[in-house]
C-alpha cells in the first residue's frame, strides 16, 4: 500500500524529485496563482539541496539554478510562507546540523548578535578546571608536560565559582566542564558541580573517567550532582587504549570505574545521565559492533539503569592522520547500518547520536566534512555563541585552544576573569572594542567540530547579507 508523502519528506535522499514537486505544488497552490508547477520544482530543488548542503550561500544557489533575483526572491518568500519547508530541510541528510547546532543558536539570537558584532552573553560556557591529564593521546594538541601550577588551583576554582554564579540561569546558557586537560584531576571539581547544580544548571562533564574511582567519589561526592557524565572512549581493550593514550592498563581501569559508577547510580537512584563520546579513528571503523558489546557488558552492572547515550563522530580536527580513507568510508557506510541495527537489539534504551557528517553518511549521502581554514576563520570569532574559561580565568574563543603553553593559543584569549572583572565584563569589552585576531596557518586546529559548524554558518550569513539577501539570510532561521 502506498503511503502518502508529505511536504516534510521532500528533502529525504530517496525521494523522487517529481513526487516532491507534486507534493509542494499541492501545498503552494493556495498561495500563488501562476507558475505553480515550476515554483514547486524550484522549491523542491532548494529544500533538497539545503537538506544535504546546509552551508551554501543563497546567491550561489540562485546562480546554480539560473534564476534572476526577482524570481529567486519570490521563491524565498514562498519558502518563508510555508513553515513545513523549513522543517523538511531538517529532515534531510544534514538535518542534525540544523537541529543540533543551528536552531538552538538561532532561537537564542546568538548568530545574529555575532553577525552584527553586538555583545550577547554566550549560549555555551565551558569550564576547563583540569590542571593536568594522566593520558597523552596521540591526536591531542596539549603540550607534553605542560600543566597548571599547583598554586593556581585554589584561586582558579574561586574564579570558576564566580563564573558559575554569573551565568544567567534562565535556560539561555548551557554550561559544561571539559578540557583543556582532565577535569577530574581538580580536587575541587565536585564542589563546583554542586554549586552549579544549586543554581539549577544542568552541567555535563566530559572526562576520560580514569580517575572516576571510589576514592574520587568519596572525596568529591559533588560529582553526583552532574546532569550528565560523558566519557571519551579511546579504544575497546588495553592495547588500543595504550596505542592512543600511551597509558598501560587504562581500558581495564576505566571499565571497572564505569561498572562501579553504574552500579552505584542504580543503587542511589541517581538521575545523572551517562554516555560515551566515541571517535572513529583510522583503522578502527570495524569496531562499532564491539562498542555495542562493550556497552551491553557494562549494562550488566546495572540492568535497571543502562547507559543512556553514545555519540559517534569522525575526527574533526582536520589532521591528515585523523582522516578516514575512501575504503574506510565505504566500510563505514555499511558499518553504520549494522551498528544502529545491532544497538537496537542489544542496547535498546541507548540513544545514538551520529552527528551531522555520520548521520548523512548513514542516510546514504557522503556529506562534506567541514574544513575551516585560516582564510575562512573569523577574526572576531563568536563569543556570543561560546567561550571557554580555564583555571587562570583566561577566556578562550575556541574549544581546542584552552591548553597551557599551546603555541599561538594565547592570541585566542579574549581576556582574563579576575576577582574584579567578570566574564560579562571581559566579553563586552572584547566585542565592543572591535578586537580581532588575524588567523595564521595552524590556527584552524583550535576549532572543534562545533566551532567549525558555527563558523561556517556565520560565514554563510555574512555572505548572504553582503549579496543583498539579508532578509532571507541562511534560508532557515528562528522558528
Ligand atoms: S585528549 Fe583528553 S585525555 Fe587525551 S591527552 Fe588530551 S586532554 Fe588528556
Amino acid at each position: 500500500m502506498e503511503t502518502k508523502m508529505s511536504v516534510l519528506d521532500v528533502a529525504r535522499p530517496d525521494v523522487d524529485h517529481d513526487v516532491a514537486r507534486q507534493v509542494i505544488a499541492e501545498r503552494i497552490s493556495v498561495l500563488c496563482e501562476e507558475g505553480v508547477e515550476q515554483k514547486a520544482a524550484h522549491l523542491a530543488t532548494i529544500v533538497s539541496h539545503y537538506g544535504a548542503h546546509p552551508f551554501t550561500p543563497l546567491e550561489q544557489t540562485r546562480r546554480t539554478m539560473g534564476l534572476d533575483r526577482e524570481a529567486f526572491a519570490e521563491l524565498l518568500h514562498l519558502f518563508d510562507s510555508v513553515p513545513e519547508l523549513a522543517l523538511a530541510v531538517e529532515q534531510g541528510p544534514a538535518g542534525k546540523y540544523w537541529s543540533n547546532t543551528i536552531k538552538p543558536l538561532n532561537a537564542a539570537g546568538a548568530l545574529d548578535a555575532a553577525v552584527e558584532r553586538r555583545f550577547a552573553f554566550p549560549v555555551s560556557v565551558g569550564l576547563y578546571p583540569g590542571p593536568t591529564c594522566m593520558f597523552r593521546c596521540h591526536f591531542c594538541v596539549r603540550v607534553t608536560g605542560a600543566r597548571y601550577a599547583a598554586d593556581a588551583l585554589s584561586p582558579g576554582n574561586e574564579i570558576l565559582a564566580a563564573v558559575i554564579d554569573e551565568v544567567p540561569n534562565d535556560g539561555g546558557t548551557t554550561m559544561y566542564m571539559s578540557g583543556g586537560l582532565e577535569p577530574l584531576t581538580n580536587p575541587g571539581v565536585g564542589e563546583l558541580i554542586t554549586q552549579a547544580a544549586g543554581r539549577g544548571l544542568d552541567l555535563t562533564m566530559y572526562t576520560n573517567s580514569f580517575a572516576l574511582t571510589d576514592a574520587t567519589l568519596s572525596r568529591q561526592p559533588g560529582v553526583w550532582d552532574l546532569g550528565a557524565l560523558r566519557t571519551s572512549l579511546y579504544g575497546l581493550n588495553d592495547e588500543e587504549y595504550e596505542q592512543t593514550t600511551t597509558k598501560k592498563g587504562a581500558f581495564s581501569r576505566v571499565k571497572a570505574n564505569l561498572q562501579r559508577f553504574m552500579h552505584q547510580r542504580q543503587e542511589r537512584g541517581s538521575d545523572i545521565r551517562l554516555g560515551f563520546n566515541h571517535i572513529i579513528l583510522p583503522g578502527r571503523t570495524g569496531r562499532l559492533i564491539d562498542l555495542v558489546d562493550f556497552i551491553a557488558e557494562l549494562n550488566e552492572s546495572s540492568p535497571d539503569r543502562p547507559l543512556d547515550f553514545v555519540t559517534v563522530r569522525e575526527d574533526y580536527s582536520g589532521r591528515e592522520d585523523g582522516r578516514l580513507d575512501g575504503k574506510e568510508r565505504e566500510e563505514l557506510l555499511h558499518g553504520l547500518d549494522a551498528f544502529v541495527e545491532y544497538a537496537e537489539r542489544h542496547t535498546p534504551e541507548m540513544t545514538i547520536d551520529l552527528g551531522y557528517a555520520l548521520e548523512s553518511l548513514h542516510r546514504g549521502v557522503d556529506a562534506e566534512l567541514l574544513r575551516i581554514r585560516p582564510d575562512t576563520m573569523r577574526p572576531a570569532a563568536h563569543p556570543q555563541v561560546a567561550v571557554q574559561v580555564d583555571l587562570l580565568g583566561d577566556v578562550y574563543l575556541y574549544r581546542e585552544a584552552g591548553f597551557p603553553d599551546l603555541e599561538g593559543a594565547h592570541r585566542y584569549v579574549a581576556g582574563r576573569v579576575t576577582s574584579d572583572r567578570s566574564l560579562h565584563d571581559v566579553l563586552r569589552e572584547f566585542v565592543e572594542s572591535g578586537r580581532e585576531v588575524q588567523p595564521v596557518a595552524g590556527d584552524e586546529y583550535f576549532l572543534d567540530g562545533f566551532d567549525q559548524s558555527v563558523t561556517a554558518r556565520l560565514n554563510q550569513l555574512d555572505q548572504d547579507v553582503a549579496d543583498g539577501w539579508g532578509r532571507f539570510r541562511g534560508l532557515v532561521r528562528a522558528s
